[in-house]
């Protein structure tokens, strides 16, 4: 297994960018916000080799042209967001290329609209790390902004056929919150309760990355098949199977 060493760098109030190390190369997933990133640099005495772009989302590409312009690098996102995406020198064209190589790096992309209609993700198969941007978080997933919700669906579903011992790497720091909710739908899931204790007593400390192999335990977006009676007691409502319950799901954190 390739060794990609992760650091995670705190943006803005609760947004998170990713640096990728192996001895080669250096990959920023994300560059949301100039400044936490050239610091970090400037302590490493490191250089990027290039930017990943989950996402068009302003708090997502807020470093793009900044950190471009320092250091000359490509910036990787969606074909189809190049007028969205600050600097975007590497257009991804998901219906050709489901892979791209860095330094010899395989990154696997997954199309994931819902959050966004051109939203990635990247996963790096040789380590086993996938990170999500807005489109996936620990007990949750992304807002609906511009897809629907049957792509929100589908997407959530690609998540939950990687290997469960795939670590998960989100791109806001939501988890309490979103443990309170799905508590809410599950107030009897040990293994739920014992996240949201954990998460309370480390309120200051990150709580990326996550594993997928936990997420199946907790993560209402995943448990929709076990939710439409949770669903039902919330709405009055029965939900007819899992995509009803999972719109529902969504519906009730939009409010909560
Ligand atoms: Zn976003």
């Amino acid at each position: 297994m390739t060794k990609l060493n992760v650091t995670l760098i705190p943006c803005y109030k609760d947004n998170y960018s990713y640096i990728i190390q192996s001895n080669r190369t250096c990959l920023i997933i994300d560059a949301c916000e100039t400044k936490p990133l050239l610091d970090f640099f400037e302590a490493q005495q490191l250089t990027p080799t290039a930017i990943l772009t989950t996402h068009h989302h302003w708090d997502h590409v807020g470093g793009n042209i900044d950190l471009q312009q320092k250091f000359k690098i490509p910036i990787y996102g969606n074909k189809y967001d190049k007028d969205r995406i600050p600097g975007l020198t590497h257009e991804i064209d998901i219906q050709r290329e489901e892979k791209i190589l860095i330094d010899s790096i395989p990154i696997h992309i997954l199309f994931a609209p819902g959050h966004t209609t051109q939203h990635l993700l990247y996963h790096f198969k040789v380590a086993n790390l996938l990170f999500t941007g807005d489109a996936f978080f620990s007990c949750g997933c992304g807002r609906l902004f511009e897809g629907t919700y049957h792509q929100l669906y589908e997407s959530v579903q690609k998540i939950a056929q990687l290997p469960t011992n795939t670590q998960i790497y989100f791109g806001h720091e939501y988890s309490l919150k979103n443990a309170e909710f799905a508590l809410s739908l599950e107030p009897g899931n040990l293994d739920l309760k014992n996240r949201r204790d954990e998460l309370l007593s480390k309120s200051n400390t990150p709580s990326s990355p996550t594993t997928l192999d936990l997420e199946l335990k907790i993560n209402p977006f995943l448990r929709a098949k076990y939710l439409a009676k949770s669903v039902e007691n919330a709405n009055r409502q029965q939900p007819q199977g899992e995509f009803e319950t999972f719109v529902a799901i969504r519906k009730l954190r939009d409010t909560f």
